[in-house]
This record gives C-alpha cells, structure tokens and sequence, in this order.
C-alpha cells in the first residue's frame, strides 16, 4: 500500500474529509523493495500522540514517503525479531505538532529495546459472574436481535459495554428509558426491591443477571435485617452493588467504609449487631474494618462464608504473588471496576509502583524505561484478549519472556436464566 492509500486511512477516521492534522502510526512500516517491518508498539505510540493532544489513527506507512508529510522512523531489534515505530504527519504540520509527534515518538523510543519478563498473574480476568452476564445478553441477542435494553453497564468495563452496544445491546441508567413492555437485563452488581418493583410496575421482562455471589449478599442482608439487627454494609458509597445491598433494607443497614468509620459508629442496640461486605473490596483492609467494628461491638455477627467473593481473592492472592519480584505491575481494567482498582491499591501497598490501564493504549512507554521485569493482571470484568494485546504492544519494543504464576484454579460456572438457557 503506498503512502497516499495510508493517508486516505486517517481520511477514512475522519468520515471521508481530509484531516490534515492527524498523525499516521504505522502498523507496518513499508518498503518497496524489502520486506515490511511489523511495529506492534505503535498502539503505544498513538496512546501516547492522544494524551499529547494529538489526533491520530493507525495503518500502514511506507516508510520512504514524503510527499507533502512528515515522516519519522525507527527500526530495531527486538530480540530474534525486527520490530519498528513510525509516524507520518499528513499536511503541513505546525512546529508544535511536530514537536509534539517527535516528543512521542522519543517517550516510544526511550522504552525501546529492552529485554522484559511478564510476570502473569494467575488467575486474571473474567470470573464466573461476568461470563454469566455477558453470556445472557448475547444469547438475548441472538435470540431476539437488538435492541436489548440493559439497566447500568452489565459489567464495569468500558470494551464489554461497546463491544455489546455495537451488537445491539442498550445501556440505560433509569428504567424511565426502557419502552414499556420491554425485556430489561439487570447487570451483575444487582438491584434494589425498589428497582425490581419499578421493573413490575412498568410491565417490563426482566432477565436477571445479577451475580450469585451478590445475590447471597442481598438474602443475608435481608435474614439479618429481618432478625432486628442493625446490617452494617462495608463497602464503597455509590457503587452499584453496594446500592442495591442497602436496598434491600434501608431502615436497617447503615454503611461503612474504612475503619476509622467503623471505630465511630453509634448503633441503636449494640447487643443486635450484624456485617456484610461488598463483594469486591479488599481482603486486607476489610479484615481490618472487621477488626475494629468488633472492638466497638463484641455482639457482632458476620455472614457464614466470607462475602468478598472468591474470584476478588483470588485475583488479589495472585498479584501477591507477582507484585514483589515485579518492578512495575499494570492492572487491565476500567476505572468503574472496584476489584481492578483494589489490584492496583494492593500493588502499591506491597511497595510496587502499579497503573491501571483499560487496554494497550493507556500503557504509558516512560512505566517501562527501567522495568525489566513487569507484573500483568486484570480485573475480574476485563476481557483476556487485552492482556494479550499488551504483551503484544511490549513486544514492539523490546524481546518479552512471559511466565505464568499461578496460584489457584478456577472451575466455578453459574447456570444462566431459564429465559435464555434453550
Ligand atoms: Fe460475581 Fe465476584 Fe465476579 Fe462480582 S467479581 S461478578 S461477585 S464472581
């Protein structure tokens, strides 16, 4: 393909119009007469052009064009391979997108040929609840065809959401905006009585895809309530799931977030004291909570098996196990997914710098300049083709070595709804 076809790909990105400020990354750097150099970095590379502010849209580039743009390569080994980084800027550019364009390009450059191992968490990625989720509005979809309504994002991640909404799939925030009558998925993190009661008044279908796990929260909430206890719910305020649990009996439950909360709080009766946890928080600091809210009421009654759920401390004993040889630790996940965020808390906390990505192109090249070794999880919502992709993107700058550590297996799976099981 030659430079010109390149450029009509950042025409493409742009609805057909020219767009004479957008940088070309390359995908492939092409020569005519040898033969191409693949530059998997070059994800990491318009990362790094968009947080300068810089448009910019990925596709092949010949690497000796310079009609009417400015080009800039590189090529380097990247162990038994050849690997490449390129940028063409399409137009006249200013000098400060051009310096902007090679400032990005030295932040690719300066991470660049590297030898790194990944050390890959295990287990990572989806749990059993999610699958579940995401597997009942696909078979929706496929069984009805769009548009499936969904209340709230079916599960907290930014990929899942789009990828479904591109299949048909509608998120809404308020059952005011599902057309009477229609069929509505609740998301894993669950629902208030009040929401469901809403749902029945407005004669909607409702599929049900709150996770197991978070339904046993929801019934001990209302056996405790029922029992005359004040439910303390520890947990983070706003969250989805946190919501829903507080619904089920609002009189009731009070919520706590830290221990500092918990050596405050007046109950009305110290005697009738009872917990429930959210099921993604994490498992060292809620033991502490735990701890303090047990000082303060000796009476205290907790469920019978732990609420934060299996796939939450799974998740968190493998980073463990990762994040002390690890010279950096990057979580794949959305910032709305509680487990994902406690992964990156629990890396620091062990003294390992940690970021939070949503996928390659969040993955800043200056984390990896003096990372030789990089610890890689993802929250229990983030799909595992994203993990892959970011070994890929490390891959274009230098030779990775990949070792799993595995510290536990996984072979929970939750039967699905009868309305979508045939
Ligand atoms: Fe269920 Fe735990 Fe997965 Fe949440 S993280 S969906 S509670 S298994």
């Amino acid at each position: 393909m030659s430079f010109t076809a390149a450029q009509s790909i950042l025409a493409a990105n742009n609805r057909g119009r020219p767009d004479p400020g957008a940088v070309l990354v390359a995908e492939d750097l092409l020569w005519p007469d040898r033969p191409s150099v693949p530059c998997p970095a070059g994800v990491l590379l318009e990362g790094e052009l968009r947080r300068r502010g810089v448009r910019a849209g990925r596709g092949p580039l010949h690497a000796e064009a310079d009609r009417g743009a400015v080009a800039l390569r590189s090529v380097f080994r990247a162990g038994d391979h050849t690997a490449g980084l390129g940028a063409a800027i399409t137009g006249s550019p200013s000098p400060e997108l051009t310096e902007r364009v090679c400032g990005a390009m030295a932040a690719c450059l300066s991470a660049a040929g590297t030898a790194r191992t990944v050390l890959l968490a295990a287990p990572r990625s989806f749990c059993a609840g999610v699958e579940r989720a995401i597997e009942i509005v696909e078979r929706l979809l496929a069984q009805r065809g769009g548009p499936v309504y969904v209340r709230k994002q079916i599960v907290h991640n930014v990929h899942v959401v789009r990828d479904l909404e591109c299949r048909g799939a509608v998120f809404v925030d308020e059952l005011s905006e599902v057309p009477p009558g229609a069929a509505v998925v609740f998301s894993a993190h669950g629902v208030s009585p009040a929401v469901r009661t809403e749902a029945k008044r407005r004669r909607l279908e409702v599929v049900d895809a709150t996770c197991p796990l978070v339904t046993k929260v929801h019934t001990e909430a209302r056996r405790f309530a029922a029992r005359g206890d004040t439910v303390i719910l520890i947990g983070h305020a706003g969250h989805e799931e946190v919501e829903g649990t507080l619904g089920e009996a609002p009189r009731r439950m009070v919520l706590v977030q830290s221990a500092e909360e918990a050596r405050k709080l007046e109950v009305p009766d110290p005697q009738r004291v009872s917990y429930l946890t959210q099921t993604t928080l994490s498992v060292d600091e809620t033991a502490e909570v735990v701890e303090a809210l047990r000082r303060r009421f000796p009476a205290l009654r907790g469920p019978a098996s732990d609420d934060i759920c299996y796939a939450t401390t799974n998740r968190q004993d493998a980073l463990k196990a990762i994040a002390a040889e690890s010279d950096v630790v990057l979580v794949v996940g959305s910032k709305n997914s509680s487990n994902s965020v406690r992964l990156v808390e629990l890396s620091r906390r062990a003294g390992t710098p940690a970021h939070l990505i949503d996928g390659p192109p969040d993955l800043r090249p200056e984390w990896l300049i003096d990372a030789k070794v990089v610890g890689l999880t993802a929250g229990a919502s983030a799909p595992p083709r994203l993990v892959n992709a970011v070994i890929a993107a490390m891959g274009g700058l230098g030779p990775v070595k990949v070792e799993e550590r595995e510290t536990s297996r996984e072979t929970i799976h939750f039967t699905l709804p009868a309305t979508v099981r045939s």
